[in-house]
């Protein structure tokens, strides 16, 4: 007897893909294999992305292909808060559903393609299904977010913030360590607020009391003798009480920050968290404790009423912050965002040119500290062999968004393998090195 195929594609980001994982791992659980084509599943589920509108449309695509190869689709995610959208232009969907409504698909596949027992397909890893490699997972630890930036429409779509109580996520953080996992991607959209909605709820962990808060986290993830990486970090001042833990070695010295802008009527504009703390002076200060720090971020530039003035404190922003990893967007509006509304939308051709002046002024300053790292004795992770040699990541470096480190010729080492290599050269976005 055949098991049910599930074809599945996931779009969108870390968050959307951690809610993947869990539905794959359910559907595993209930007996479903997974099909890695349209043709040969009997169902397809797509877990849609809704951020932008280059996001919408690829998410409506996908559906449509996966009408067309396979006819039987399942839409979860983002783009599910917008079903009016979805069946306008699919109206022959079997159900859609919004973001994070895990129970929510796996019933419906039940009810559209009844499970079958079988024992052996219930059989899974502890760890459950992943989507990343063996060697590093996303740990998601809350869904939704309380903040209503103006060019943002994430809270509509998944609501505000509801934390996992802290023994939940360290018992999941446990498991992925025991089965392998080397590294430990902590997401949520706002990984600072952890715990607020639940008031800091103490638990139990390893027999004693710890809060449901951001750096008794970061504190017991610290004990796991793994890579931990912060993402989507706030600027809030109980951020400084975690940069201690990072210069000891606990977690990674890493923060994912997204300051967005340097200019206070800009980021008040953006109703931006945080908006008000000088985050020069906080840089400073948590780069005095932790030296090694690695600062990532991300801007948008040409948000409605920039002035070339306040454009150009951002520039000088840069220079004074010297940040070692960016992102930089050209605003677009997004369907439903507030900011839409704001006056003085700057031209295109503006915005574009203002993007390539921040990109260039900003890949100096990261080609500049990652010179400055040459030399350096440092621990790599290595993410794949390949016939030329190894490719691992620093503790600079997260997957897919930051750089690379280069081995040549070390064609020997394991993935997921923790080695020591000296820096000999470097661009502006990745290092070569050779073994320690
Ligand atoms: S903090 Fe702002 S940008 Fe981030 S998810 Fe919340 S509303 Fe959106």
């Amino acid at each position: 007897m055949t098991a049910p195929n599930i074809g599945f594609i996931s779009l969108g980001c870390p968050k959307a893909l951690v809610d993947s994982e869990r539905i794959l791992t359910k559907l595993r659980a209930d007996g479903y294999t997974i099909s890695p084509t349209y043709k040969d599943a009997d169902l397809v589920v797509v877990n849609t992305c809704g951020f932008i509108d280059a996001a919408v449309e690829e998410s409506l695509d996908s559906i449509g292909e996966a009408l067309a190869e396979n006819g039987r689709v399942i839409v979860t995610g983002c783009l599910g808060a917008r079903e009016d959208e979805i069946r306008a232009r699919h109206p022959q969907v079997l159900k859609v559903t919004g973001a994070h409504a895990i129970d929510e698909v796996v019933a419906s596949v039940h009810e559209h393609l009844p499970p079958r027992h079988d024992p052996f397909t219930s059989l899974l890893p502890p760890q459950g299904i992943k989507l990343t490699p063996n060697h590093y997972a996303y740990l998601k630890i809350s869904e939704g977010c309380n903040h209503r930036c103006t060019f943002c429409i994430i809270p509509s779509m998944r609501g505000d913030l509801v934390s996992r109580p802290i023994d939940e996520v360290m018992v999941e953080a446990m498991r992925l360590a025991d089965a392998g996992v080397k590294e430990l991607l902590v997401v949520s959209q706002d990984t600072s607020a952890y715990g607020l909605d639940l008031k800091y709820q103490p638990r139990f962990w390893r027999g004693r009391s710890i809060q449901t808060r951001f750096y008794d986290l970061a504190e017991a993830m610290g004990d796991l003798g793994i890579w931990v990486r912060m993402h989507y970090v706030y600027p809030y001042p109980h951020v400084d009480d975690v940069i201690p833990l990072m210069a000891e070695g606990k977690i990674l010295p890493y923060l994912d920050i997204p300051f967005q802008h340097a200019n206070s009527r800009i980021l008040k504009l953006m109703k931006r968290p945080a908006a008000s703390q000088n985050n020069l002076e906080r840089i400073r200060a948590w780069r005095e404790v932790c030296p090694d720090i690695t600062l990532r971020s991300t801007f948008i530039v040409g948000f409605p009423g920039e002035t070339e003035q306040e454009f150009e404190e951002l520039l000088d922003f840069l220079d004074e912050a010297q940040l070692d990893r960016v992102g930089c967007f050209a605003y677009s509006p997004v369907k439903g965002a507030v900011a839409n509304d704001l006056p003085d939308s700057i031209p295109e051709e503006i915005k574009q040119d203002r993007l390539a002046r921040f990109m260039e002024r900003q890949s100096e300053i990261s080609a500049g500290r990652l010179q400055q790292r040459i030399g350096n004795i440092e621990t790599v992770l290595v993410d794949e062999v390949v016939e030329e040699g190894a490719v691992a990541r620093s503790q600079s470096d997260a997957p897919e968004i930051d750089g690379l480190v280069f081995i040549d010729g070390a064609t020997h080492l394991k993935v997921g393998e923790f080695v020591s290599v000296e820096i000999e050269e470097a661009d502006e976005h990745d290092l070569w090195a050779h073994l320690a």
